[in-house]
């Protein structure tokens, strides 16, 4: 048995798996995250009538508690999950997902909330905007949640410990203020860029989970997002399913790897939605 079941925790393999996102619809680009809208309608659509079930970050956090049994979570249920929140995710991605019944959980740059995003690389010909506090209220208010992708989206790994620690508080400080302390409890790591001084330091600044890249520690400070196979977890894998569920863990199994490959299954996941 590993040590974390001994602990009592809920392994990782046992947790519910994490998607991310970045931009869906809006101006093309020249990098890779973003998706096409009607591309979006379609997985989430596909997820939804295949009986996939998205949680809330505390329903999320619940199913970390120690003793929690994983037998009690349906295998078809996921964190759905939006970086840097653009403002095109009120426009086009949270109607979609009220409408299939999903919630999701968006990780806001705090510093650049009803700004442009002049802190990113410049992929699209004009700046694009950032949700604004108005519009995130409305949105919490029907039961989407919000955290943190600290407040200027440095790659935290490669700071001092002080500058480190100011992005990961200042960022809290300004979620606890806005939007409430359900708002103050997450982090996603820009980049998925963390180790063992930025998860003590998340946990220093009042974070109860954070999220990085592809690989998980069994920490709930160094959660995974994407995993291609996270959804295999099942008693039965996927590869082993006909039918939907079948089409919707591949459909997952793109998104997931997103993050983590990012250009490859863009360009493969695109070329089918042309073909199709
Ligand atoms: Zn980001």
């Amino acid at each position: 048995m590993r040590s974390a079941e001994l602990m009592g925790e809920v392994p990782p393999a046992a947790r519910p798996p994490v998607l991310c996102y970045h931009r869906v619809g809006g101006p093309l680009e020249l990098g890779v995250t973003r998706v096409a809208k009607s591309v979006f309608a379609r997985q989430m659509t596909t997820l939804a009538r295949a009986g996939w079930k998205t949680l809330t970050l505390d329903q999320f956090a619940e199913r970390l508690q120690p003793g929690y049994s994983a037998f009690r979570t349906p295998h078809s249920v996921f964190l759905l999950t939006f970086d840097d929140g653009y403002a095109s995710l009120a426009e086009h991605v949270y109607p979609i997902l009220a409408d299939v019944g999903f919630t999701a959980t968006t990780f806001l740059i705090t510093d650049y909330v009803g700004r442009l995003n002049t802190w990113d690389v410049r992929y699209t010909w004009h700046r694009l905007a950032h949700l604004d506090w108005d519009t995130i209220g409305r949105w919490q208010a029907r039961g989407f949640d919000f955290a943190s992708h600290t407040a200027s989206h440095q790659r935290l790994t490669w700071l001092s410990d002080g500058h480190a620690a100011a992005e990961l508080e200042r960022s809290r400080d300004t979620l606890r203020q806005r939007l409430g302390l359900e708002a103050a409890r997450a982090v996603a790591y820009p980049f998925g860029a963390r180790d063992a001084r930025i998860e003590r330091m998340a946990i220093a600044a009042g974070y109860d989970l954070g999220f990085g890249g592809v690989h998980a520690s069994g920490s709930r400070l160094a959660l995974a997002r994407l995993p291609v196979y996270l959804w295999d977890v099942g008693r039965v894998p996927l590869g082993l399913r006909g039918g939907v569920v079948a089409l919707a863990g591949r459909v997952a199994a793109h998104l997931a790897n997103r993050c983590a490959i990012g250009t490859s299954w863009m360009l493969e996941l695109r070329a089918s939605g042309d073909r199709t």
